[in-house]
C-alpha cells in the first residue's frame, strides 16, 4: 500500500493493499466486483480494527461520491449518501424545517459508519441512530445493488451490520418537524441514593459525567426540548458557567449551554460542528446493558474506581431505548450505556478495560462495536439472540465473505 491510513484517534494503522476513493457509483461497482476483500472506511472514528480490510484487501472511502443529501419534505424523509457526515446532514435537514430525532456527542462522524456500529445519543425514549433508518441501499459483492426496507424480514440485519453485507451507498432516514433544545447543566450528583430512572428521564436527553475520582457525578447535562415541560432537578447544583465534560478543558468547543434555546442540531451533540478535532488524544470503550441494572452497574464501577480513574479522562452514562437491529448493542432492551474516554496509552488502558468488563459481567454487557474492548468474541456473540440470523443474512448477500475481515469473522464465529 502506498498510502498510510489511520483511524481518527491514530491508534490503528489499517492494513490494506489498496485505498480507493471512487468518484462515481459505476467506478465503485467495478472496484467492488473486481476486489477479493473490501471494507469501507467511514469517518474513521472507531477505535478498533472493525474497518480494516487486511493486507490483501481494498479500503474504500466514499467521501468523493456526489449525491449527498436529498430531503423529501412531504414524506419527511432524507436520502443520505454513504459518505455523508451528520454535521452536513443536520444542517441540510434543518434548512427544510425538519429534524433528526437524535444525534451522537460529535456531529463529525459519518451516518453510514455510525449506524453500522450501533452508535447512539441519549434519552430514555430515543433509540440508537439506526432506529431512524427506514431503507438501506447496499452494493453487494458482484457490484449489484440490493435495497432493504423497514418491513422486509431481513431489515433487522441491514443497518447495524458492521459493514459486513456490502458497501452502503445510501440510507433513507425518518425526519420530524424541527424542534428547539436548551441545555441545563448541574454539578455534583451523588451516587448514593441515585434514582436513576427519574434522573435519566428528567429531559429528552440526559448525560451523567464522572471521572470516578469520587463516587457520584461531577456533571449532569439535561437537553430539554422546549416543547416539553422543564422538570425540577433538585438532586444536583445548577451550573453557573459553561462546562466541558473533561475537567480542566475549556468549554469553547461545546454546544451552547446555560439554558439558551437553540436548534436541535446545535444542542443535541455535545460538541460544535464548526470545531474540527484533527485527532483525538484518547481511546474509548463503552458497554450497553439493561437499564434496570444501571445503579448496580454503577456501583460495580465505583468499587474499582481507583483502577479506572488512573487512566480515565471522563466517563459518560447515557440511556438508549430498545431497538430492533439484531446487532445493535441496544437490541431488544431499554439500555444504559456506560462510556469511558481513556488516555491514549493502549498498554496502560487495557488493564482498566478488563477490570471494567469483569465488574460489569453480571449485567450482560454488550461492548460498543466501534470502541476498545477485550471481551472474547464468543462471549460477545452469545449476547446477541439474533446473531445466527445475521450470519445467515451475511452468507446470503456475501457468500464468499468479500466484506468479512478478521473482526467480523471473529464475531460471527467463522
Ligand atoms: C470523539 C468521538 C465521539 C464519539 N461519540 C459517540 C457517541 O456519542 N455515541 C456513540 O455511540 N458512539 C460514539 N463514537 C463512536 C463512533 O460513533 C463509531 O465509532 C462510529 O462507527 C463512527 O462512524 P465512522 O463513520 O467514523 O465509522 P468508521 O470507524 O469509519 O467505520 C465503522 C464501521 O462502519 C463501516 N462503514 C462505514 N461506512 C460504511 C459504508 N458506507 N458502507 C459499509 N460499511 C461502512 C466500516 O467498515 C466499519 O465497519 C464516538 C467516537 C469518537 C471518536
Amino acid at each position: 500500500m502506498t498510502e498510510t491510513v489511520t483511524n481518527w484517534a491514530g491508534n490503528i494503522t489499517f492494513a490494506a493493499k489498496e485505498v480507493h476513493r471512487p468518484h462515481s457509483l459505476d467506478a465503485l461497482r467495478s472496484l467492488v466486483a473486481a476486489a477479493g476483500q473490501v471494507r469501507v472506511l467511514g469517518s474513521g472514528h472507531s477505535f478498533n480494527r472493525i474497518a480494516e480490510p487486511g493486507g490483501e484487501g481494498v479500503l474504500l472511502s466514499l467521501g468523493a461520491l456526489t449525491g449527498g443529501v436529498e430531503v423529501d419534505t412531504v414524506a419527511r424523509t432524507v436520502r443520505v449518501g454513504g459518505g455523508v457526515r451528520y454535521a452536513e446532514l443536520a444542517r441540510r435537514v434543518h434548512e427544510h424545517g425538519l429534524a433528526l430525532a437524535n444525534m451522537a456527542s460529535l456531529p463529525h462522524i459519518s451516518v453510514a459508519g455510525s449506524v453500522a456500529t450501533g452508535t447512539h445519543g441519549s434519552g430514555v425514549g430515543n433509540g440508537s441512530l439506526a432506529s431512524s433508518v427506514r431503507e438501506v441501499e447496499i452494493v453487494t459483492a458482484d457490484g449489484s445493488t440490493v435495497v432493504l426496507e423497514r418491513g422486509d424480514e431481513r431489515f433487522g440485519g441491514a443497518v447495524t451490520s458492521l459493514g459486513a453485507l456490502g458497501v452502503v451507498t445510501a440510507l433513507v432516514l425518518d425526519l420530524e418537524p424541527a424542534f428547539r433544545v436548551e441545555q441545563h447543566l448541574f454539578t455534583e450528583l451523588p451516587l448514593e441514593g441515585l434514582d436513576f430512572e427519574t434522573v435519566a428521564g428528567a429531559a429528552y436527553s440526559v448525560s451523567l459525567f464522572t471521572d470516578w475520582d469520587a463516587p457520584g457525578f461531577r456533571q449532569v447535562w439535561l437537553k430539554r426540548r422546549t416543547d416539553e415541560p422543564l422538570a425540577d432537578f433538585p438532586w444536583a447544583v445548577p451550573a453557573v458557567r459553561a462546562l466541558h465534560p473533561v475537567p480542566g478543558m475549556p468549554a469553547v468547543n461545546c454546544t451552547e449551554q446555560l439554558g439558551v434555546p437553540g436548534p436541535w442540531h446545535e444542542r443535541l451533540p455535545h460538541f460544535r460542528a464548526e470545531f474540527t478535532p484533527s485527532s483525538g488524544n484518547e481511546l474509548q470503550s463503552e458497554y450497553l446493558l439493561p437499564r434496570r441494572h444501571a445503579v448496580a452497574a454503577l456501583r460495580a464501577i465505583d468499587a474499582i474506581r481507583q483502577t479506572v480513574s488512573s487512566v480515565l479522562q471522563i466517563c459518560e452514562v447515557r440511556t438508549v431505548a430498545a431497538d430492533e437491529q439484531w446487532l445493535s448493542p441496544s437490541y431488544g432492551r431499554d439500555t444504559v450505556a456506560v462510556h469511558f474516554t481513556w488516555i491514549e496509552d493502549t498498554a496502560s488502558v487495557l488493564p482498566a478495560v478488563r477490570a471494567v468488563e469483569a465488574a460489569l459481567e453480571p449485567f450482560d454487557p454488550r461492548p460498543h462495536w466501534g470502541k476498545v474492548f477485550e471481551t472474547p468474541a464468543a462471549t460477545v456473540r452469545g449476547r446477541y439472540p439474533r446473531m445466527d440470523d445475521f450470519t445467515a443474512l451475511a452468507r446470503a448477500l456475501d457468500p464468499a465473505g468479500k466484506f468479512a475481515n478478521d473482526f467480523v469473522r471473529d464475531v460471527l464465529g467463522n
